[in-house]
């Protein structure tokens, strides 16, 4: 692990300060929680797996010149980033139903949504990340509306792209939650934290294997093993 000052510890990873001024280094544990923190376990080789995956996808969104926090992968655990400003919402898209959209209004799993929906929750553990809207972000100066719309932009953009990407490989992508910053350095939007199948659902297109935190946050089967399986479906390694 770096020597760097330890800026940071979160849920699933720790930031440390950077060897340059306006960059982090972000490590990636190999804690798993789930329902905010009630359910927690060490698995062995999460982190690593997490960072490759994470490195993997931001440089699939750079090639498409949507603009990211990632750098370079220094280590097995740890990438070089740009220093943001964490905008404090999680963004979250929806191609199909599942998970919390199901339990809050009632929709049958698994439904095929028309269009992509697009949901903003605000980040505060205290508060169980409550779902926002519009009104909330811009009055409480989460964000304002033109950055906002440049958030739904980039994320249904982000969608299309990774939608594409799995869609190559026979898996679905179901949802998934991004992050936004803006960097220290020029205040730019950047889509931040990570993108891994700890913050996706994904599943095989045919047998419905998962590949995603659901199999811990419902023991359905050995979450590592299956992560290591979309590392090899998506020719990482
Ligand atoms: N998600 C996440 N972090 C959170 C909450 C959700 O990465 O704190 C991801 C989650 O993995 C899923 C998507 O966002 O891919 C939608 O999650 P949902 O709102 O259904 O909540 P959950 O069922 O995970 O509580």
């Amino acid at each position: 692990m770096t020597t760097q000052k330890k800026i940071y510890e979160g849920k699933a990873k720790i930031i440390f300060s950077g060897p340059r001024e306006n960059t982090l280094i972000q490590y990636f544990k190999d804690d798993a929680t789930a329902f905010n923190a009630k359910k927690f376990k060490v698995l062995a080789g999460k982190g690593e797996i997490n960072n490759l995956i994470s490195e993997y996808l931001m440089q699939i969104l750079s090639n498409n010149k949507i603009p990211n926090h990632f750098i370079k992968k220094i280590s097995n655990r740890e990438q070089l980033i740009h220093q943001c400003k964490i905008i404090p919402l999680e963004v979250v898209v929806r191609n199909i139903a599942a998970g919390s959209i199901c339990k809050r209004l009632g929709i049958k799993e698994g439904k095929i949504f028309k269009d992509p929906i697009i949901e903003f929750y605000y980040k505060n553990d205290e508060l169980n990340d409550p779902i926002v809207n519009n009104s909330h972000i811009i009055s409480f100066g989460w964000s304002d509306k033109e950055e906002l719309f440049k958030i739904k932009k980039i994320s249904l953009k982000v969608n299309r792209i990774l939608k594409k990407k799995f869609e190559k490989i026979s898996i679905s992508l179901i949802d998934f939650k991004l992050e936004f910053g803006r960097k220290t350095s020029d205040d730019s939007l950047v889509v931040a934290d990570e993108i891994s199948p700890d913050s996706c659902r994904l599943c095989d297109v045919n047998n419905k294997e998962k590949f995603d935190k659901d199999i811990f946050r419902y023991d359905k089967g050995n979450l590592v093993e299956a992560y290591k399986k979309l590392l090899i479906r998506l020719g990482i390694i």
